[in-house]
């Protein structure tokens, strides 16, 4: 557990994503299978598992999705990576992939470009899935499966598309963040010099 000003920061075990909390807002669950050590990161940051009153998925994938069900909470996700989630599609949200399978869940909000969580905005940056989502603050970037550290950028070959990564690459780029928050990875400051890196590495494909 580490803190990114306001932000903290739970690094994935094993197949899990990253873990942000915001205030009582967790941003992704990761798979669900490292339930204790998830717990005690959140009791470390001072809040305790029950109080989280809403989850947001930066995108459908089963890595950031399993845990879910770990909390009470209201579900967000973005418009266009809601279905897999209310229809408990285990191929779109890659859950075969880990073996597992994802349950239906009741999405309480679908998100949209633009929408506030907390002080950070909703970005919508399709690419690795058609609804992923990045979530800015004027300052830091949650980024999700789109871009990592050094230069990484999601895979596109599980429901996203080489078109739109690249376009919203070019959208990130823009935002001139200054920390970088990834869905997997380590976490940086220089946040503009990793998605320029990222947008680079993309175009050469
Ligand atoms: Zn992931
Ligand atoms: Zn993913």
């Amino acid at each position: 557990m580490e803190k990114i000003n306001e932000v903290v920061f739970i690094e994935g075990l094993g197949y899990d994503s990253n873990i942000y909390l915001v205030g009582d807002v967790i941003i992704d669950t990761g798979t669900g299978e490292n339930a204790n050590y998830v717990f005690s990161e959140i009791l470390k940051s001072g809040i305790s598992p029950e109080d989280i009153s809403t989850i947001v998925n930066t995108h459908c994938h089963f890595d950031h999705t399993g845990g879910n069900s770990l909390f009470s909470a209201d579900i967000m996700i973005h418009e266009e990576d809601a279905e897999p989630l209310e229809k408990g599609d285990s191929r779109a949200t890659a859950a075969y992939m880990f073996g597992k399978s994802t349950e239906p869940v009741k999405i309480t909000k679908k998100l949209q470009e633009g929408d506030k969580i907390s002080g950070f905005e909703v970005i919508h940056t399709p690419g690795h899935t058609r609804g992923g989502i990045c979530l800015f603050d004027g300052e830091i970037l949650i980024s999700g499966d789109t871009v990592f550290a050094n230069g990484g950028i999601g895979r596109m070959d599980i429901g996203g598309s080489y078109d739109d990564m690249i376009n919203s690459l070019e959208k990130l780029q823009k935002l001139h963040a200054e920390y970088l928050l990834p869905g997997h990875g380590p976490w940086t400051d220089n946040a503009q010099q990793h998605v320029t890196m990222s947008y680079q590495m993309a175009r050469r494909f």
